[in-house]
């Protein structure tokens, strides 16, 4: 399953610096599954929507860091332990248990987002 910042964030951005998958944003900053990946892919699917490879998506939260589901992988196929829980000072960025996925699916992103490695 993803990764998920409650609120207790304090905005350090601590946990963006360390995701191999550029899956975490600073409030208010838009995302798209290109940024800091090598996705080939023009776009994936998502519970049947699609979901294009360049388009810029609206942020996730307007004040606090959040995480793109479509993108964390638990960091599978990088790290042995989720990077932002490891140095988030206030230990606020936790599995979320709506989005469970098994280590199979979790590979499968990975490599769908990194095709060469
Ligand atoms: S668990 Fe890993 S891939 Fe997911 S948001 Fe945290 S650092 Fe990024
Ligand atoms: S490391 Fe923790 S407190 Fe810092 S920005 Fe990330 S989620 Fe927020």
């Amino acid at each position: 399953m993803s990764l998920k910042i409650t609120k207790e964030c304090i905005n350090c951005g601590a946990c963006e610096l360390e995701c191999p998958n550029k899956a975490i944003y600073e409030g208010g900053k838009n995302w798209s599954l290109s940024d800091g990946t090598s996705i080939k892919n023009l776009f994936i699917y998502n519970k049947g929507k699609k979901i294009y490879k360049d388009k810029k998506y609206k942020y996730l939260s307007k004040k606090k860091y959040y995480i793109v589901k479509e993108k964390c992988t638990e960091c599978i196929g990088f790290f042995k332990y989720p990077q932002c829980a490891s140095v988030c000072p206030v230990d606020c960025c936790i599995k979320d248990k709506k989005n469970k996925e098994s280590i199979k699916e979790l590979l499968l992103k990975q490599k769908l987002l990194h095709p060469n490695t």
